[in-house]
């Protein structure tokens, strides 16, 4: 059919503005908008109508002032996208006023339509055929985009936006998703605490007599401690803690361990990461310690949780029985594979399993009232309490058994986290 057909059946009985009648040509032609190709399409009508009769709704020539003959025009309602499109300015002006207060650098524009707009779009396709169209769907979040582009001088990112702004026309609404904010830094952490908070397990974090009201199961964590000045400068509502491996609450890590925080919600994100880490060091400092901070993402993230680098630990043992050197050099033997069962202590929350690890070195001394100090360079994984004691011949070969005594840990730090 005809552009110029296809056009009159459109406007046969109703006022449609120019971007839905533009829209329906919107495959032809590259570098105008649909505006623009309504705009043409009309005039070329116009034209027509003032030649001969043409069967058109008069309000399709509102605007429009005829030489020969006069039109009675009246003003009308674009019938498929029910006014949208002339009311863009007002809809992209509220928008603004929603993210006002809010930093981001990028955004992403989308669009629900309500029922009757899906109806009027269907029945205009019905007349004009899909050939040649696009959705509403399309042009409005466009559209807007692009005024939303020109105000606030942002970049549109349909990926990783740092905000949805959500036009929900079946609800009338402007929704907003503050996508979340991440950091990568390394921590060392100096005193037994969790790496991350633990909500109580009675109440899940809403308080109670057993956690003493504060929802927690210990009063601090490498996250509380990192988070709250992060909070602070981002005003987000919460954090996720994404530890590069962790180590348990009675192990320190003077090693520096990678670790992304996601911010949830940030209002803010221009951050003075210099300062900030500045700030968590002298408010945290013998409790923890923090350095390379830096803004991350989600990509970042994924890989932090897919590398489980080597680790290089340092155990304080007390063997029941006497060890003398000689027995001391026995360790040796652990460098290789261990065949290691999901320990007793972790067994309800792991599958039990057999999995093997490696210990790539060993090296050993021991004091005059024969306390064993070992480091150990080993394969992420490894449960190195179970290392020592053996767990009752779950593990082997272990430092229990090698030296034939019951070993007692007293210590146990995490020395390096070798990353790359
Ligand atoms: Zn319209
Ligand atoms: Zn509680």
């Amino acid at each position: 059919m005809q552009i110029i057909d296809i056009a009159k059946r459109i406007l046969k009985t109703g006022y449609v503005c120019d971007n839905c009648l533009g829209r329906q040509f919107a495959q032809l032609l590259s570098g105008c908008t649909n505006k623009e190709r309504g705009k043409a399409v009309r005039l070329i009508l116009a034209m027509q109508a003032e030649q001969d009769d043409e069967k058109i709704h008069p309000a399709n020539f509102r605007e429009l002032t005829f030489r020969n003959k006069t039109i009675k025009t009246e003003k009308a309602t674009c019938c498929v996208c029910e006014g949208l499109f002339e009311n863009l300015p007002q809809i992209s002006k509220k928008i603004l006023k929603e993210i006002h207060d809010l930093e981001y650098d990028t955004f992403h524009i989308g669009v629900r339509l309500s029922d009757s707009l899906l109806k009027n779009e269907e029945s205009l396709w019905e007349t004009s055929g899909i050939e040649t169209t696009e959705s509403i769907k399309k042009e409005l979040t466009r559209e807007i985009g692009k005024l939303i582009q020109k105000k606030t001088k942002k970049e549109v990112d349909l990926k990783t936006p740092d905000i949805v702004i959500l036009l929900n026309l079946d609800k009338n609404a402007i929704e907003l998703t503050i996508n979340s904010l991440y950091l990568y830094g390394r921590y060392k952490k100096h005193i037994k605490i969790p790496q991350t908070k633990h909500y109580c397990p009675d109440c899940h974090g809403n308080g109670c007599d057993k956690c003493n009201w504060r929802g927690l199961t210990y009063d601090t964590s490498v996250q509380q401690l990192i988070a709250e000045p992060i909070l602070e400068a981002t005003e987000g509502v919460d954090t996720k803690f994404h530890g590069q491996g962790r180590e348990d609450i009675d192990v320190l890590c003077l090693g520096w361990r990678p670790f992304v925080i996601e911010v949830i919600e940030p209002a803010k994100r221009q951050l003075e990461l210099e300062k900030l880490k500045t700030t968590i060091n002298k408010t945290c400092a013998k409790k923890i310690e923090i350095d390379s901070l830096r803004y991350s993402g989600k990509k970042e993230l994924q890989e932090l949780k897919s590398i489980h680098p080597d680790k290089t630990y340092l155990l304080t043992l007390k063997p029941k029985k006497p060890v003398t050197e000689k027995d001391l050099e026995k360790l040796d033997a652990l460098v290789g594979t261990i065949t290691q069962q999901t320990p007793i202590r972790v067994k309800h929350r792991r599958a039990d399993i057999k999995r093997k690890r490696k210990i790539y070195s060993v090296k050993y001394t021991k004091t005059k009232d024969n306390i064993l100090k070992v480091e150990l360079k080993t394969q992420a994984g490894l449960y190195i309490k179970e290392l020592a004691t053996g767990d009752d011949g779950r593990t082997e070969p272990s430092i229990s058994a090698i030296l034939d005594t019951e070993i007692e840990v007293l210590d146990l730090t995490v020395t390096e986290v070798h990353c790359r």
